[in-house]
């Protein structure tokens, strides 16, 4: 008998169930067997969703990682460069378009980033959404290919190939429709599946926390930070993560094209606050982990020579049409229908719920309910006033920008309730809300270890 005919999945799941644990070839056979289609879509689901009950140890998220590593491919971007490459994830958020803006910085200061983005999911954006809004980019390309371009031009962003972590193609998919995204050994072997896979020696994770997030709370955050850490240094691989505020959304606007035309601004110099901050801090820290051998207080002040010189945004133009795309902003999409969301009363915006805002921009058609929703790129919301702004009745809070009246007459009274105006002025709660770092180098996390 091979050892393939001997899992019993629905043995595994009530163990799982039942609060005990699992070895790590068990969990190997039970996700390898997934990937290749033996073990079916609903045991996999019960198995998610004992394991959001029960969580898993800290060797089960090393073995579920290791198997997850091993479903498919894996590239050494860093020794087909002959240099050290460096990557950055978010767990995702409403209006979060950093690796937009922060790409051309980190290339344009001559470190290469290659990276494979996702979709969106749920209320939260997806990179490759956004990049599929500009005309004409190619959010496919062949692994040599994408190699080539990140040679040669220092930055390319595609789509997550077949071959590559198929398991976590697989599994997401399914635990976006079941209710087990937001777990935190999931998310992490998720997320570390895919970075070690791609091969990046260094990078940045955005931590997300807040009611936008799949953290809600620091500590939670915190946690799904120290797990992805560890799983980086078993791996060999240098990880800083960020805590980033997500309780409102990132910047000014939400939805693809209104994101793309943001981040751009934002290489140029002219984004909004809280988003240039953590481009920058994130670029700065991507830097600092590069072979220039730059801390990140020199990092900083290279990407904000990038951005001021006008060098950055070179960077993106080459980046843009390298793959296809056209960089000239008049090319986006707009939507036929913008509409002022006014303030009721005067005051301070004291909340600004992402997660509000994230579900208008879906309705809107920004993002999908279905897997099989096609995403209309030109809709969204600009956040005008955001939280701590002053603001007198009737001035514009939000913009909508919809397709239709219906759907923006139904956006405008959902983004409304999305704002909480007070009196007095809450405190203030900066972007970056803590760093979680550990750059010791690990014994080597090598699929099969
Ligand atoms: N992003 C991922 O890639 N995976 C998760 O599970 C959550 C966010």
């Amino acid at each position: 008998m091979t050892r393939r005919e001997v899992i019993r999945p629905s043995e595994l799941i009530q163990r799982k169930r039942d609060g005990g644990e699992l070895s790590a070839g068990e969990i190997a056979d039970l996700v390898l067997g997934y990937a290749r289609g033996e073990v079916p879509d609903y045991q996999m689901a019960a198995f998610c969703m004992a394991v959001y009950f029960s969580g898993l140890s800290a060797a089960e998220t090393f073995a579920l990682t290791d198997a997850m590593v091993r479903s498919g491919d894996t590239i050494d971007l860093g020794a087909a460069l002959g240099r050290k490459v460096v990557d950055k994830h978010s767990t995702g958020g409403v209006g979060d378009k950093t690796s937009l803006s922060v790409g051309p910085i980190v290339a344009a200061c001559g470190v290469p980033l290659g990276k494979m983005s996702g979709r969106g999911l749920g209320h939260t954006g997806g990179t490759l959404d956004k990049l599929e809004s500009i005309p004409g980019y190619r959010t496919e390309l062949t692994l040599d290919e994408f190699v080539a371009q990140v040679r040669e031009v220092g930055l390319a962003i595609i789509g997550q190939t077949g071959d590559l972590v198929p398991a976590d193609k697989l599994l997401y998919g399914l635990r976006d429709v079941t209710a087990t995204v937001d777990q935190v050994s999931l998310i992490a072997a998720s997320i570390m599946s895919k970075k070690i896979a791609g091969g990046a020696q260094a990078m940045v994770l955005d931590v997300k926390v807040g009611d936008g997030a799949f953290m809600k709370t620091l500590e939670d955050a915190r946690h799904l930070a120290e797990m992805m850490s560890e799983l980086g240094r078993h791996a060999g691989r240098e990880v800083v993560c960020l805590l980033t505020d997500m309780d409102q959304p990132l910047g000014a606007a939400v939805g693809n094209a209104l994101e793309v035309q943001e981040a751009r601004d934002t290489v140029r110099g002219h984004g909004p606050a809280d988003f240039t901050e953590l481009v920058l801090d994130a670029s700065a820290r991507l830097l600092a982990l590069s072979d220039l051998g730059i801390d990140a207080v020199e990092g900083r002040r290279r990407a904000e020579d990038a951005v001021a010189d006008g060098s950055a945004d070179r960077a993106w133009c080459r980046w843009i049409e390298a793959q296809g795309g056209t960089a000239d902003d008049a090319a986006l999409p707009t939507a036929p229908i913008v509409r002022e969301v006014a303030a009721p009363v005067a005051g301070y915006v004291s909340a600004l719920s992402a997660v509000t805002v994230g579900n208008a921009a879906v309705h809107l058609g920004a993002g999908r309910r279905t897997k099989e929703d096609v995403v209309d790129h030109a809709v969204g919301i600009v956040c005008r006033a955001k939280r701590g702004d002053r603001v007198e009745v009737g001035q514009p809070l939000a913009e909508v920008h919809a397709r239709s009246d219906a759907a923006a007459d139904l956006a405008v009274c959902e983004v409304l309730s999305a704002y909480e105006i007070q009196d007095v002025r809450p405190a203030e709660r900066p972007v970056l809300l803590e760093v979680v770092s550990r750059s010791e180098r690990g014994s080597g996390f090598e699929p099969g270890s």
